[in-house]
């Protein structure tokens, strides 16, 4: 499994604000997104192209356009903070959710909730979960998507658990992470260290 870590001054330094412990939740909001866009511009930067042409106000010229269907898919809910911005970058992406909750006392994860675009097998599918705790749960995405015939899998998060990398490594070798930083570890709660708290519940006020 490929896993590439966002190395750019601006990732670090929105991750700083997300962090602190006193950002509220709508500052969060707009960290979040700003920090997706960081991570998407990265995990987007191989996609194919076709060459075509366009007339520009004075002449023809040869121009790239994108050569593949695109399709997001959020884990909800806290998958939803990097949404938009995927929208934004890839307007013509397809969206799938996926409603995953992980059992507070056991953290294993279950699946809820599934709608996802079919046939995904000529796409290129990038599951947006921003905090790859103990990877039960992107596991268990990664092998849903898989079920729909994805072939080229990328998760997309903001803060991952070296345990989790392994825990997707063993489970999904195929699959490519982005994220912006790789923490120190998890603690007994299964909650990343130093991360930056519940993602979701940070995000929505919970
Ligand atoms: N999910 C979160 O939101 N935060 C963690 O630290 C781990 C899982």
């Amino acid at each position: 499994m490929s896993l590439h870590v966002v190395a750019h001054p601006l990732v670090d330094d929105v991750l700083a604000s997300l962090r602190d412990k006193t950002t509220p939740s709508d500052e969060f909001r707009r960290l979040a997104r700003r920090l997706s866009l960081l991570v998407i511009a990265e995990a987007t930067k191989d996609l194919p192209l076709v060459e075509t042409t366009v007339e520009t106000p004075l002449e023809t010229t040869r121009v790239r356009r994108l050569a593949t269907r695109v399709v997001a898919v959020p884990v909800l809910r806290a998958g939803l903070a990097m949404l938009d911005a995927f929208l934004e970058l890839v307007p013509t992406a397809e969206v799938g959710y996926f409603g995953l909750e992980r059992n507070e006392q056991t953290a294993v994860a279950r699946r809820y909730y599934e709608k996802v675009p079919k046939k995904l097998e000529d796409a290129v599918v990038y599951l947006l979960d921003p905090m790859l705790a103990t990877g039960g749960s992107a596991a268990l995405a990664v092998d849903g998507l898989k079920g729909l015939g994805a072939r080229k899998i990328r998760l997309l998060s903001v803060v991952a658990a070296p345990e989790g990398v392994a825990h997707l490594e063993a489970a999904a070798p195929d699959a490519a992470v982005f994220a912006a930083a790789v923490d120190r570890g998890l603690n007994d709660r299964k909650f990343i260290l130093p991360g930056l708290g519940d993602f979701g519940d940070r995000l929505f006020g919970t």
